[in-house]
């Protein structure tokens, strides 16, 4: 049996971070994953500058070794379709020279970016890297939490858990009681293409909101081997009255819709239409419990309007392996000691995922859509204040703001803004 500190379950961007985090503090943990690595993820593989900027945080030269891979690709902003077909195209800076220290966002398939990760930890002596190993059964005693296989064969103790293990996860579900709830949940799925026309020449991600997929939406997130993930992403809730099958409806779009079925008339699909859910932090928790912690997707804390929950995962690793340090040094994992971390979540990532509920909620309207982006199509000065949410944080508290709303209904006071 293994015996440590901290035991890290999943390997994924969440559990990756907590351990590098503890790594640079000088904190060994043991990590483990199920899965042995490359392995694929399912997801559009879209990464927003957070994360750049939070792995830069945990450790420089991991964000320098990221910048420089071959296996991503630099975006420089997204298009909005909106339903009556009107495009906005967003800028991550309203003028930009593609320079590498310039905010831009990256795309990277899932299956190179977090082996990356993972080479990241295999550099770290403190961090002992167990792939190949599903930790399938939770057992507290006194002193810690008895981790086990499915066949009991393979053990950890560790005095405290850091749960990572994405958004299946049992423990989740088991111990901390946070069951699945269709109104703060999605389904997505995905396929890679080649061979798609009209990709931005500044490899823009594309969201298309489609009036037969609201409040969800079509993506086309380019890479950097000239492919294009491909995916529609729909709220749970809204799928099962709809008794929408994402697939099929992914299939027609690109088949039946009259812009998308000239874009693919050569494209070629790369392997199967792969589904996974996305947990949504549009819903306060409490995520965490005596002697553990949950993160990223384990802990529900995708963005409810974007669906991006690499940053969040990659955050609330590095806030778990903090406040796990603090437990540790004063040898107190109660639950009462490890609450700083759910106020850590709270006052860090919980605003923006419940402004972002907000928003979600409002895409629900297309007529709501297509007056945002008709503006914002016209309109340099709305252009310039959208741009800037994606990497200002004091940009995006305008979002709840009323005479943020007024000002976009009056036509944003003419068209010189
Ligand atoms: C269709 C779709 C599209 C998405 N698009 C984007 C996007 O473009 N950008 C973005 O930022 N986010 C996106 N997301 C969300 C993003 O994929 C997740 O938020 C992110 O992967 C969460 O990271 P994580 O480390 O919490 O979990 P995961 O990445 O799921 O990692 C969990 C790890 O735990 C391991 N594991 C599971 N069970 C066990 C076990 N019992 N024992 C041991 N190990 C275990 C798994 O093998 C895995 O390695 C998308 C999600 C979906 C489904």
């Amino acid at each position: 049996m293994i015996s440590t500190g901290i035991c890290i379950i999943g390997a994924g961007p969440a559990g990756a971070a907590a351990a590098l985090q503890l790594a640079v503090m000088g904190i060994p943990s043991v990590i483990v994953d199920k899965a042995v690595f490359p392995r694929d993820k399912v997801c559009g593989d879209g990464l927003s500058g957070k994360v750049l900027t939070l792995l830069t945080r945990i450790d420089k030269g991991i964000g320098e070794r990221l910048r420089e891979s071959l296996l991503k690709l630099d975006s420089w902003g997204i298009t909005f379709t909106a339903p009556n077909r009107i495009g906005m195209h967003i800028m991550y800076k309203p003028r930009y020279q593609k320079l590498p220290h310039e905010p831009h966002g990256l795309v990277c398939k899932r299956i190179d970016f977090d082996n990356f990760l993972v080479e990241e930890l295999k550099r770290r002596p403190e961090i002992q890297l167990l792939e190949g190993r599903g930790i399938e059964r939770y057992e507290l005693q006194p002193d810690g939490y008895l981790l086990t296989d499915r066949t009991g064969q393979f053990a950890i103790k560790a005095r405290l858990v850091i749960v990572a293990n994405g958004a299946h996860s049992g423990f989740t579900k088991e111990v901390a009681g946070i069951r699945m709830e269709p109104a703060h949940y999605a389904a997505g799925v995905r396929a890679y293409y080649r061979n798609v026309q009209g990709v931005h020449p500044d490899n823009f991600l594309e969201l298309h909101f489609l009036k037969n997929m609201l409040p969800g939406y079509l993506w086309l997130f380019p890479l950097p081997n000239g492919e294009v993930n491909v995916g529609v992403g729909m709220l749970s809730k809204v799928a099962r009255r709809k008794k929408a099958d994402l697939k099929k409806l992914m299939m027609d779009t690109l088949e039946g819709d009259p812009v998308m079925r000239e874009r693919f008339r050569y494209a070629e699909r790369m392997g199967d239409i792969k589904g996974y859910g996305l947990p949504f932090g549009s819903k306060d928790r409490t995520l965490s419990g005596e002697r553990y912690m949950l993160t990223g997707d384990a802990a529900s804390l995708i963005n409810p309007f974007t669906g991006e929950g690499i940053g969040n995962a990659l955050h609330s690793g590095c806030l778990a392996a903090r406040q796990a340090a603090q437990a540790l040094a004063a040898n107190d994992c109660s639950a009462a000691a490890l609450a700083g971390y759910d106020a850590s979540i709270r006052r860090v990532l919980r605003p923006e995922l419940l402004l972002s509920a907000k928003l979600q909620k409002m895409v629900n309207y297309p007529w709501f859509i297509n007056l945002v982006i008709k503006q914002g199509a016209r309109n340099q000065q709305l252009q310039e204040l959208l741009s800037g949410m994606f990497h200002e944080e004091t940009l995006r508290k305008k979002l709840q703001q009323p005479s943020f709303y007024f000002k976009l209904l009056m036509g944003w006071g003419g068209k010189n803004g």
